[in-house]
C-alpha cells in the first residue's frame, strides 16, 4: 500500500482491517445517477466487419458531479470513509489535465467538503491553453484549491502530496489523503468490483454475456477492481482486457496485479487469482502517457463518426484504438460480444485542440 496513505489513513480508518468483509459491507456514499447505461455500438461493429457485436457501459455519463467518470464510482468508497473518518478536506494529486483530480474536486464540493489538488506536468505535450482550459478549468470553476508543480509523470507517490497534505493539517483541517486515480488505497478497487457485480446484474436484464471486456488502464485500479468482481462469480469465457495508456507497462502491471489481489482478498474471494486473469495489452499506449499518435486520432474518429461516441487522447480513444486492433487482428473472434467500458475523460479535448485531426480544419492539414 502506499506509504503516504498508510501513516495518514490506516491508523483512522473506518474499517477494522484485521479481517474481512464481503463487497456489500463497505459503507458506499452513493454518486452516481444509479448503474451506469449499457447500449450497443451498431454502426462501430458494422464498421469493424459486423462480426463482432460491440456495446458499452458509460462511465462518462455515470454521475451529475461535474462530468462524472470513472473516479467518481472510485470515490463512492473513499468518500464514505472520509465522512465517516470526520475529514474535511479531500487531499489528491494529478496531471495539469486530471481528470481524477476534477471529479475529486467536484466530489468534494457535492459532499460540502474541502479539496486541495497537486497538478503536476505529466505530459510532455504543449497545445495552446493546455493549463487553461478543460479539466483544470473546471475545477479551477468549482473553486478548488489548486498547487501546481513541475514534477514529470509517475503514479506512485511524491513529496509534493505530502506536503499539500501537511498543509491542510497545519491550516487546523482533517485531510482525506487520495492517491492518483485514487488506485494506491485499501478501498481504491471496490468500485470497479462492485462495476463488475453490476454488469452481471444489467446482463441477466439484457440476457447478454459479455465474453470480452475491455478497459484502459494507467493507475489500474479500475481494471483491477474488475478483476476481482468479476472473479467473485468466475463466469467461464470471460476475459477482462485492459489496455495500457501508461507508457510504463511493467509499473501498470505490478500494479494493476497488487490492487487486484488485495481488492479480491478484502471481498472474501477466497482463492488466489489466476495468472490469465490479469492481461495487460501493450502497443496503443502512443509515444508516451498522454500524448496520443495517429492511430489514436484514428479510433477517436472511428466512433465518433459512427456511433457519436466521443473518446479522449489520453486514455479512451486508446483502449477504443485496443478494441479496434484487436477485432481486426482476430484477437477478438468473430461472433464475440465485447463490452467497452468507457471510462469518461472527454472534458480534456479542448486541451488537444491543436493536435492533427482533434480540432484544426483535417482539410487544412491535407493542403
Ligand atoms: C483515470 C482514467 C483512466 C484510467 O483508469 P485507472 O483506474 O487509473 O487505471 C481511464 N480513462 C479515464 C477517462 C480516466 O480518467
Amino acid at each position: 500500500m502506499d506509504k503516504i496513505v498508510y501513516d495518514y489513513l490506516i491508523t483512522a480508518s473506518a474499517y477494522d482491517w484485521s479481517h474481512h468483509m464481503s463487497l456489500d459491507e463497505f459503507r458506499r456514499e452513493p454518486l452516481l445517477f444509479g448503474p451506469s447505461p449499457i447500449h450497443p455500438l451498431p454502426r462501430l461493429s458494422q464498421a469493424l466487419g459486423g462480426q463482432v457485436e460491440i456495446w458499452a457501459k458509460r462511465e462518462d455519463c455515470n454521475s451529475g458531479i461535474a462530468f462524472g467518470g470513472n473516479k467518481v464510482r472510485k470515490l463512492e468508497y473513499l468518500a464514505a470513509e472520509a465522512l465517516d473518518t470526520g475529514c474535511d478536506t479531500l487531499v489528491s494529486i494529478g496531471g495539469i489535465q486530471s481528470n481524477h483530480t476534477r471529479q475529486v474536486t467536484g466530489v468534494a464540493r457535492y459532499l460540502g467538503l474541502e479539496a486541495v489538488t497537486v497538478q503536476e506536468g505529466w505530459v510532455d505535450y504543449n497545445d495552446m491553453n493546455y493549463d487553461r482550459v478543460g479539466n483544470i478549468q473546471l475545477t479551477r470553476i468549482m473553486g478548488g484549491d489548486i498547487r501546481i508543480d513541475p514534477a514529470g509523470f509517475d503514479i506512485g507517490i511524491r513529496d509534493s502530496w505530502k506536503q499539500a497534505l501537511d498543509s491542510v493539517i497545519a491550516a487546523g483541517g482533517k485531510p482525506y489523503p487520495i492517491p492518483a486515480g485514487a488506485s494506491d488505497h485499501p478501498l481504491g478497487g471496490l468500485g470497479f468490483a462492485n462495476w463488475a457485480v453490476e454488469v452481471e446484474t444489467q446482463e441477466a436484464q439484457l440476457d447478454v454475456f459479455f465474453d470480452n471486456i475491455i478497459v484502459c488502464t494507467v493507475t489500474g485500479s479500475s481494471h483491477a477492481g474488475m478483476i476481482a468482481g468479476f472473479a467473485l462469480s468466475d463466469r467461464p469465457g470471460r476475459r477482462i482486457i485492459g489496455i495500457d495508456a501508461s507508457a510504463t507497462l511493467e509499473q501498470t502491471v505490478e500494479q494493476v496485479t497488487r490492487i487486484a489481489t488485495n481488492t479480491a482478498e478484502k471481498v472474501e474471494l477466497g482463492r488466489s487469482l489466476r495468472d490469465n486473469e490479469i492481461t495487460v495489452v501493450p502497443g496503443y499506449e502512443g509515444p508516451a502517457y498522454g500524448v496520443p499518435d495517429a492511430t489514436t486520432v484514428e479510433a477517436i474518429h472511428l466512433a465518433a463518426r459512427t456511433d457519436a461516441m466521443l473518446t479522449d487522447p489520453v486514455y479512451e480513444g486508446k483502449s477504443m484504438a485496443g478494441l479496434i486492433g484487436m477485432i481486426r487482428s482476430g484477437e477478438i473472434s468473430a461472433g464475440s460480444k465485447v463490452l467497452y467500458c468507457h471510462l469518461g475523460g472527454q472534458p480534456a479535448l479542448p486541451a488537444y485542440a491543436g493536435f492533427p485531426g482533434l480540432g484544426s480544419p483535417e482539410r487544412e492539414l491535407s493542403n
